[in-house]
């Protein structure tokens, strides 16, 4: 019989070898013992456990440099579906994975927080997981659990949301709220701390365990990842770095406060720029582009222009670059990260705000802190809050499934 201690080192086991093959499948056995530093004996004993559950195959044979194949492992693709989303402030982004992350059916719709009610946007979150659910039962798959990113600060403990500025909804249990229609673990986290998880498990970040995600939107969000692990605070609401006040003197944030960053950069910021230049310096193309209205502008059409050439464009873009830039080398100086990724909107108009932003960054940050430090745009684009999502449940589950 087993002592707990045994027993809890056992299971400890099972869950760092699931975890093993799980980022980086196809491994045979001998691998997955030199990844965990776990012996081969131990391995080859959790792995057939494993096997039996249902939940790792073996596939295809791996070259071995002594001519004796080996055999690759790899978690089963039937072992169930998981529902990712990204509740944006004025979009829903759903995508349904199956046990190894592959998409098998994904969505965007559009929300209207102005003038739609909460409860019509809750309505709509829990219509696209009945969708979901209905493709998974469609496919035999069984349903593990749905993880959900929002643009505000949440309470991981309850899986409610305590504030989100840019929807204007405050204490929404959503968590409560969906279990009691769904009978599945759901997972709440706030959106840039998702996303980041998403480019760690799936993108640009992945193998970087220091690293800082920042994404513009509506608002600007960042995730914090500390030697592999998402830094949350003391109560989960760390990482708000769009609220940095950058300019005293500045515009009014959606937060109540003035001048935070998330009001000099992100494509809010943009357009302001743009509107300002235009009425020094009246423009007939752009008047043209607008239907005689300059607030038909959008950012889209403003890096469009600006990649075209319309200086106005291009100027009010290269300014918030620069701010950009001023900002993620104050994170610099505090985190000394590996990596700077940089998602949401800004990936539009990468080719132009990279060089500026990396200018500002190795001339702004202090030098030891920036030697070595990368910045990179999102791999997962619009997809990586809700991958991280998928990310969440995936890694909840698994632990649950291999520590019982
Ligand atoms: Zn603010």
């Amino acid at each position: 019989m087993l002592t707990g201690d045994q027993d809890k080192v056992r299971r400890i086991n099972k869950s760092v070898v699931m975890n093993a093959i799980r980022l980086h499948a196809p491994i045979s056995r001998a691998r997955v013992a030199n990844f965990t530093g776990l012996n081969r004996g131990t391995v080859s004993n959790i792995v057939n456990a494993l096997i039996e559950d249902g939940l790792v195959s073996e596939d295809s044979q791996e070259e071995s440099k002594i001519g004796r194949p080996g055999i690759n492992l790899g978690l089963r693709r039937d072992g169930g579906a998981v529902i990712g989303l990204e509740v944006g402030v004025d979009f829903i982004n759903i995508v349904l994975t199956n046990f190894v992350a592959e998409t098998l059916w994904e969505t965007v719709v559009e929300t209207h927080p102005t003038t739609q009610s909460q409860t019509s946007i809750i309505g709509q979150i829990e219509q696209l997981i009945e969708q979901a659910l209905s493709i998974t039962n469609e496919r035999h798959l069984r349903p593990l659990g749905v993880g959900i990113g929002l643009p505000g600060l949440i309470n991981l403990r309850r899986g409610e949301l305590v504030i989100a500025p840019n929807l204007n909804w405050k204490n929404v249990p959503l968590r409560l709220m969906l279990n009691q229609r769904f009978r599945l673990p759901i997972y709440i986290e706030n959106e840039a701390n998702l996303s980041a998880l998403g480019e760690y498990y799936f993108g640009v970040a992945r193998s970087c365990d220091n690293f800082i995600y920042v994404c513009s939107g509506i608002g600007l969000g960042g995730g914090i990842m500390i030697n592999g692990n998402l830094f949350r605070g003391s109560h989960g609401y760390a990482g708000e770095i769009g609220h940095i006040q950058r300019d005293p003197q500045g515009e009014k944030c959606a937060c109540g406060r003035i001048g935070c960053w998330e009001t000099q950069v992100g494509p809010r910021a943009v357009l302001r720029r743009v509107k300002k230049d235009l009425q020094m310096h009246p423009n007939q193309f752009l008047l043209d582009a607008c239907h005689g209205d300059f607030n038909n502008l959008t950012f889209n059409m403003v890096v469009k222009f600006s990649l075209e050439g319309n200086e106005i464009c291009k100027q009010a873009i290269e300014d918030v670059a620069m701010y950009l830039g001023e900002g993620i080398a104050d994170l610099v100086n505090i985190f000394n990260p590996e990596l700077v990724v940089i998602g949401g909107a800004f990936i539009l108009c990468k080719d132009i705000l990279q060089p500026i932003v990396e200018k500002t960054v190795f001339s702004s940050a202090m030098r030891p802190s920036a030697d070595s430090l990368r910045i990179a745009f999102s791999e997962r684009g619009t997809d990586a809050c809700a991958f991280g999502a998928i990310a969440v449940v995936l890694d909840d589950i698994l632990r649950e499934m291999t520590l019982n």
